[in-house]
């Protein structure tokens, strides 16, 4: 079984391709179950998302394709959401998808937000001490799993994409949030925008995984495709891995129930 669930759609307005291309690209590629998961709206960073009305088409759309393509591959319907108090729209929380990925993409920086993963922000990285960052961005996480409102973790050790690596432990660092998520139940993807990233690694890294295996949390597979190229990108290399760490079965959800499959 093939799977990769967090793909995104033009409407967030960094990504390019229409939902059917990409649909025609995962057949292709002979991926069995797709998702789309595109930036929930959100009264923050408007730019880079669609709007709550847009939303309504989106999930439309995805529907229909769903129906559209039924004999071909299984559509699924969610959405990536920002941790983010107080942004988080109740709307997209009881909104009727298939699963959510919650992500943390800010970290509260004295009085501001600080996009940490946008290249134009990348300055304050040097104007803290690099471990405390990277505590703050486990500390967010540990507290995403805790409130238990998502189903997915999105790209568990994002902190790490300008390659600014702490000088303590990584696995000591995240110790506590990967404890939070298996008590949530909740699922880490194997993302692999990180090879396409200045750290050129899977979000999480082969270590994170190996402790969340021991932990007994489960995983899926993730593109987080924002073009038709991405689609798929290195998939073979990370089933490798996964496996060669112990894991034999990834999960998706349908209507916000887990399922699992062998992969
Ligand atoms: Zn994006
Ligand atoms: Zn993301």
């Amino acid at each position: 079984m093939r799977v990769d669930l967090h793909n995104h759609t033009s409407l967030c307005n960094h990504a390019s391709g229409s939902i059917e291309d990409y649909i025609k690209k995962a057949i292709e590629l002979k991926i069995n179950i797709y998702g789309f998961s595109d930036h929930a709206p959100m009264n923050f960073d408007k730019k880079y998302r669609m709007s709550i009305l847009q939303s309504k088409i989106y999930e439309k759309n995805i529907l229909e394709m769903k129906k559209k393509y039924a004999n071909k591959i299984k559509i699924l319907l969610a959405y990536e959401v920002d941790y983010l108090h107080p942004y988080i729209l109740d709307e997209i929380l009881q909104s009727k998808v298939d699963y959510l990925i919650g992500s943390v993409h800010f970290l509260r920086n004295k009085n501001s937000i600080w996009g940490f993963d946008n290249p134009k922000f990348i300055g304050v990285y040097k104007s803290k001490n690099i471990d405390d960052i990277w505590q703050e961005y486990f500390d967010a996480i540990e507290h995403m799993a805790k409130n238990n409102i998502f189903d997915i973790v999105g790209h568990l050790d994002l902190i790490k994409v300008f390659n600014f690596l702490p000088k303590k432990d990584i696995k000591l660092i995240a110790l506590k949030a990967l404890k939070a998520i298996k008590k949530s139940n909740m699922v880490l993807e194997i993302n692999t925008a990180g090879l396409r990233k200045p750290i050129n690694e899977t979000y999480p890294s082969k270590d994170i995984l190996e402790l969340a295996f021991d932990l007994n949390i489960n995983i899926t597979f993730s593109s987080d495709a924002h073009c038709i190229e991405d689609i798929g990108y290195k998939y073979e290399d990370t089933i490798i891995m996964a496996k060669k760490i112990g894991f034999t079965k990834c999960a998706i959800f349908e209507n916000r129930d887990i399922v699992l499959y062998e992969f």
